[in-house]
């Protein structure tokens, strides 16, 4: 549940700019390019998949929190194409684009190859699957607060609830009853086919996707998924509509990973949460606010300052403007605060992989 509500704070679900094809419960499915779609999540589904629908197969990036997203997104495959999904890409290991990659090869058998970068397999063993049993303990504490808060009629500020608070706190006692009954089951498929730095399917008379890793960003093992024939990536968190989530993050080595990802040829960019992305804008307002970042954490541990005093001496306000995914000044800064103590640490050489 923390990295859940973390998760939910952080990211947004909106609505995708080109022509929703299908009407699922959870995912707009629209095309950015020559059989490649973008599936952005809605009505609680916060996280983003690409499918690339190919002559005789599918190919689809990052699985979801939940495997009935997944399920909800296969639906839509189906209704696509009759092709089954050969290929699943996990773009890092949080829970958020693994947990739902059992429902493939539950639905398309022992064919599915699931692809990663050595990192995210590793990390999908040691972190991914250990944080499931986190999960099972914070998910009814979750319910138990909002059952408490329903039962003595005020929310965490004593503040008496609404009818419309009610009935959002039921809907979400229900949600994580069923999200508990997954992860009661849950068992996480992993990675079969790992690389180190790059992975190419070759489809002759269609496209290449390129699958390519340049380095430490939000995690340790982060992938995009390249189509240079369209000119689409999948970023997976590399890039989001907000400041990605900062807890395994990089933010040195993410501004070159970063830099790395604007030098290949797109126009159009899937990211992990948030819309479709048109054009490099958005890539260089973030390249921007990790650089000053960086800079800034960088003069403050020179100068010896503490991880409390370095967060006092950053200032980062001048980039609101660049993620308006933040609706107050007050949430940008929260992210902020992450970043600093993230990138601090980094700078410090207090983390380890
Ligand atoms: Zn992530």
């Amino acid at each position: 549940m923390r990295f859940v509500r973390v998760c939910a704070l952080l990211c947004f679900a909106g609505v995708a700019a080109a022509a929703v094809l299908a009407d699922a419960q959870f995912f707009d499915v629209s095309q950015v390019g020559d059989g490649v779609y973008a599936a952005i999540g809605k009505n609680g589904a916060f996280c983003n998949a690409a499918v690339i629908v190919n002559k005789n197969d599918v190919l689809v990036v990052d699985t979801h929190l939940r495997p009935v997203w997944a399920h909800d997104l296969i639906g839509q495959i189906k209704k696509m194409t009759d092709k089954p999904v050969r290929y699943v890409v996990n773009t890092h290991w949080h829970p958020d684009h693994v947990q739902g990659n059992e429902a493939y090869v539950n639905v398309f058998g022992p064919n599915v190859e699931y692809l990663a970068q050595h990192n995210t397999r590793d990390d999908m063993i040691h972190k991914a699957i250990p944080s499931i049993q986190d999960s099972l303990k914070d998910v009814p504490e979750g319910i138990a607060r909002m059952e408490k808060a329903l039962t003595e009629g005020k929310d965490s500020q004593g503040q008496p609830l609404t009818d419309e608070q009610r009935t959002n706190i039921q809907k979400q006692i229900e949600d994580q009853k069923a999200y508990l009954g997954e992860l009661k089951q849950m068992q996480i498929t992993l990675p079969t086919i790992t690389f180190e730095r790059s992975l190419y399917l070759h489809k002759p008379g269609e496209r290449t996707i390129q699958i390519l890793y340049f380095g430490k960003g939000h995690t340790r093992g982060d992938v995009v998924v390249y189509m240079p024939k369209e000119k689409v990536v999948a970023t997976g968190d590399l890039l989001t509509s907000g400041i990605p989530f900062m807890r395994d993050a990089y933010p040195v080595e993410w501004t070159a990973t970063l830099e790395a990802v604007q030098g290949l040829d797109w126009n159009a960019a899937i990211p992990g949460h948030g819309d479709v992305q048109q054009g490099k804008a958005q890539i260089g307002k973030l390249i921007s606010f990790m650089k000053d970042l960086v800079a800034q954490v960088k003069a403050a541990v020179a100068a010896g300052k503490s991880l409390e005093e370095t967060k006092r001496a950053v200032t980062l306000t001048s980039h609101a403007a660049d993620f308006p995914v933040y609706k107050t000044a007050a949430a940008f800064q929260r992210n902020v605060d992450a970043a600093v103590d993230r990138c601090w640490n980094e700078v410090s050489g207090k983390i380890q992989d």
